[in-house]
């Protein structure tokens, strides 16, 4: 038995019928964009994550670029990012002319520490961006707290992390704005690239719904200079199917962590996913780390087990950062978790004989 890094199987099988039925009433309606299937997803995103606004867009790198732009941010300014991000938060900031300031995470959560904030504000200083990463909320109360005492805005990248929580409180709605992403492989998936901007202020969901829109509210007159991102209508009627299942499919990734948890603790060189006080985990990804990264990777391709790495180069030492000129060796807890961080299959409907064997592949190679 091999176990592939991920299968969709389990999640799409049980509902085929019901999406082709959902893609065919798209198909026969014929209205493709901006329809009644983005405004019915909107207002049950709403629902789902607890927020009076939903905007949904092409994709999560454009969520957050929609989310800059409503909040004005100018050439020049300065934004907080993590060190450890996926490259997406920071291209976001690049876009709109800010420059990504990085701050490193906590070593053990992975998660932008909040006691490493306030050394990186300056009079620059705009905003902070926290990613969820790997599914794991941020700190959120001592964040907004830091934000709050600076007047900086915040934009939570929740592309990882749709339904986890700090504090009882959901992702994607302490920010000013938040982006996500329904990427396929993100725990709500479209069948191609989808996103949206979540917020619960008002003004700035008028201006994101006019800039993904060619910068109009009504057809052929234009108020700004908008783009050109909107959520198209098969996407939204598949998302809906599908949202229906995220809270059970996020339970069954939460199990299968357990599972692993449980299977695979107590080994020296194998560092497992904690999680922190108040936070709550949705393991988009089940991340491990380990000083021989390269070996147990090889070893478990040989053992018929998929394995990624998220992300090998942080996006300081990315070719398209090389004009920030940060050297090697700035931000270590960032560049140690690139070196050594190793995923593990995971994906809701993953069996439980499937973790056991992963987990005797990995065992096998430390003992
Ligand atoms: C996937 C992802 C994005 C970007 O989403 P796309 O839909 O691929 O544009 C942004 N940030 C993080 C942390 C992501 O994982």
């Amino acid at each position: 038995m091999s176990v592939p890094f991920l299968s969709f199987s389990p999640q799409h099988d049980p509902i085929r019928e019901e999406v082709l039925a959902a893609i065919a009433n798209v198909y026969d309606k014929q209205w493709y964009v901006l329809g009644e299937q983005v405004k019915a997803f909107e207002a049950e995103y709403n629902t789902f994550n607890h927020v009076a606004h939903t905007i949904g867009v092409a994709n999560g790198l454009d969520a957050l670029h929609l989310a800059l732009l409503a909040l004005d941010v100018q050439p020049g300014d300065e934004v907080i990012v993590p060190s450890n991000t996926y490259i997406a938060t920071w291209l976001a900031v690049s876009y709109v002319g800010g420059v990504p300031v990085p701050v490193e995470p906590d070593s053990h959560t992975y998660n932008l520490d909040p006691a490493k904030l306030e050394a990186a504000i300056t009079p620059r200083t705009k905003g902070i961006m926290p990613v969820h990463l790997y599914g794991q909320a941020c700190e959120m109360g001592p964040i907004m707290a830091v934000a709050k005492k600076h007047g900086l805005w915040v934009v939570e990248d929740n592309a990882q992390a749709q339904g986890a929580a700090w504090e009882g409180g959901l992702t994607g709605t302490f920010g000013n704005a938040n982006g996500t992403s329904f990427y396929p492989g993100k725990n709500l998936g479209a069948l191609g690239d989808a996103g949206a901007v979540t917020t619960n202020d008002a003004t700035l969901d008028a201006k994101i719904r006019t800039l993904r829109n060619y910068g109009s509210q009504q057809k052929y007159y234009n108020e700004v200079i908008g783009q050109n991102s909107r959520l198209d209508e098969l996407q939204a009627a598949v998302l809906r199917v599908k949202l229906q299942h995220l809270q059970d499919w996020t339970s069954q990734r939460q199990q299968i962590a357990a599972w692993y948890d449980s299977q695979l603790g107590g080994i020296a060189d194998l560092v497992l996913p904690i999680v922190a006080t108040g936070s709550t985990h949705v393991y988009h990804l089940y991340v491990v780390r380990t000083a021989r990264r390269a070996a147990l990777q090889q070893h478990l391709t040989e053992a018929g087990v998929g394995t990624l790495i998220h992300y090998p180069v942080p996006p300081h030492l990315q070719q398209a950062y090389a004009h920030l000129n940060i050297p090697a060796g700035t931000f270590p807890i960032a560049e140690e978790i690139a070196d050594t961080a190793l995923s593990l299959p995971m994906w809701p409907g993953m069996s439980e004989a499937q973790v056991e064997k992963v987990a005797v592949a990995v065992r096998s190679f430390f003992s």
